[in-house]
């Protein structure tokens, strides 16, 4: 290991001045980084028990090649807000493409597998488990539930192998929680469809081969959804800058301008709203485990770090207030474990509920939010460095918080189905639609 790394500035006249920043394990050699990842340390009421042996096997597989391959790699490329594209092989060796499809070259895992296993990608890094449940749990669940039997053969496949990327746009400038009132247009031409209008925030995009866009159907006024491929004349997909958090993920703005869409690129199983829920309830049990997965890995980074770490003559772990945030953080990791693992068997059993998912994510997310906090204090200084993992997982969780509804949102959908009441639009402007 090289003891100096890039960092150096050039002043006006481009003068190299300053001297490159010390390797940070030289700088700071009283407590690892996160490069070398901690022990997992978290499971403390073992409910590993309540996973099959092929979920364990999984969860274990997953495991030990993000600690090897993700750990190594991930603040520089978290600082630089790049993807590692030469991680994608390594990543597609985790079989978790498809997720529970069977068939078209899918895993047809569990989804209790599908979900232990994005937690142990998320426990190492965030943006290569977004990464992933873009790919998998939005764009190839759509097409898998929703597309047509010659599209599952065509496009399944490859992205099983991740030999091609996938991203999945439903959010517009305009309309964000507010999707379902999206405005891009599909309007039927000679041998298919014509798209025209805006998205924003869509991961994966910058570079993904195959785009699902939802938009409008200019005659129905319906949901439609459609297979657009990279490249397309008059699609156009620009990196959003500046994200505090989720820094690897490529969330980019699109333009679609007259993009053409063969009719056999049309999903045919999306002509309302109605049809993408569940695809948005599959995915948000997903999303309910990322934080789950971020609040384990935090958990284990301070388990260590509190241990290497020494003031006042002890480690830190020594002192009764640092331990009780430890425990506090712990139980917070066994509730979330529990409440992820009912989400999973409810869904299985096809028991679970639009407010069962939506209450799973919100949750989970808000603990988490109290987990890395938590984190960020414990490690002092150090707890704002990418380098020792919380400070970046603290920055991960936001968007999270945000994404796939807002907690908000979130609790407003379980709101409704427990009162039978929809709170989403203010009386005010609900009354004047009346
Ligand atoms: C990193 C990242 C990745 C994303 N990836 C994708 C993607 O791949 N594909 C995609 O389609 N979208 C994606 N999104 C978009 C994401 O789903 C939206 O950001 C999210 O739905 C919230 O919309 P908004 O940001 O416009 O917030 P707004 O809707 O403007 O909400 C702002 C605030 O107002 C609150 N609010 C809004 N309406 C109500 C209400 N009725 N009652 C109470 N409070 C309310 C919200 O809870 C929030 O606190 C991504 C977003 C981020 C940040």
């Amino acid at each position: 290991m090289g003891s100096l790394r890039g960092g150096e500035g050039r002043n006006e006249d481009g003068v190299k001045v300053g001297l490159p920043a010390l390797e940070v394990a030289l700088a700071f050699p009283q407590a690892t980084p996160a490069s070398l990842f901690p022990p997992a340390v978290s499971d403390y009421y073992q409910l590993d028990d309540l996973l099959t042996d092929e979920e364990k096997a999984l969860r274990k597989k997953v495991r030990a090649i993000s600690e090897k391959e993700i750990a190594p790699i991930m603040t520089e490329y978290w600082e630089k807000a790049e993807f590692p594209f030469h991680a994608i092989p390594k990543l597609a060796t985790l079989g978790l493409a498809g997720s529970t499809t069977k068939g078209y070259g899918c895993p047809g895992l569990s989804l209790t597998a599908s979900a232990v296993s994005i937690a142990e990608v998320a426990r190492v890094d965030a943006s290569c488990s977004t990464f992933i449940l873009v790919h998998s749990s939005l764009a190839m669940s759509t097409i898998a539930l929703c597309g047509s039997e010659a599209q599952k053969q065509k496009y399944l496949p490859s992205l099983a192998q991740f030999k091609t990327v996938g991203c999945w746009a439903l959010t517009e400038p305009d309309y964000g929680s507010d999707a379902s009132s999206l405005k891009t247009s599909a309007t039927k031409v000679p041998g298919g469809w014509q798209l025209d209008g805006q998205k924003r925030w869509i991961g994966n995009s910058t570079f993904a081969d195959v785009l699902v866009i939802l938009a409008r159907n200019a005659d129905t006024k319906q949901l439609n959804g459609f297979i657009v491929k990279k490249g397309a004349p008059g699609l156009r997909a620009t990196k959003i800058q500046n994200k505090i958090g989720l820094r690897m993920v490529q969330n980019g703005d699109i333009l679609l301008n007259k993009v053409f869409v063969p009719e056999e690129d049309r999903l045919t199983g999306i002509n309302s709203f109605q049809d993408i829920s569940k695809v948005l309830a599959m995915s948000r049990i997903m999303v309910a485990w990322q934080p789950i997965g971020i609040s384990m890995g935090v958990y284990d980074m301070c388990h260590r770090y509190l241990k290497e770490r020494k003031q006042f003559g002890a480690p830190l772990a020594a002192f009764q207030i640092n331990q009780e945030k430890l425990v506090r953080m712990l139980g917070n990791i066994q509730a979330m474990l529990l409440v992820g693992w009912r989400l999973c068997k409810l869904y299985e059993s096809g028991k679970m509920t639009p407010g069962h998912a939506s209450l799973g994510k919100a949750w989970t997310s808000s603990k988490s939010r109290e987990v890395v906090s938590l984190g960020r204090e414990l490690l002092g200084g150090n707890g704002i460095l990418a380098d020792f993992l919380v400070a970046k997982a603290f920055c991960d969780l936001e968007p999270i918080y945000s994404y796939e509804g807002t907690y908000d949102i979130n609790s407003l959908v379980t709101g409704r189905e427990i009162t039978g009441i929809a709170s989403f639009k203010p009386a005010a402007v609900a009354k004047s639609r009346l």
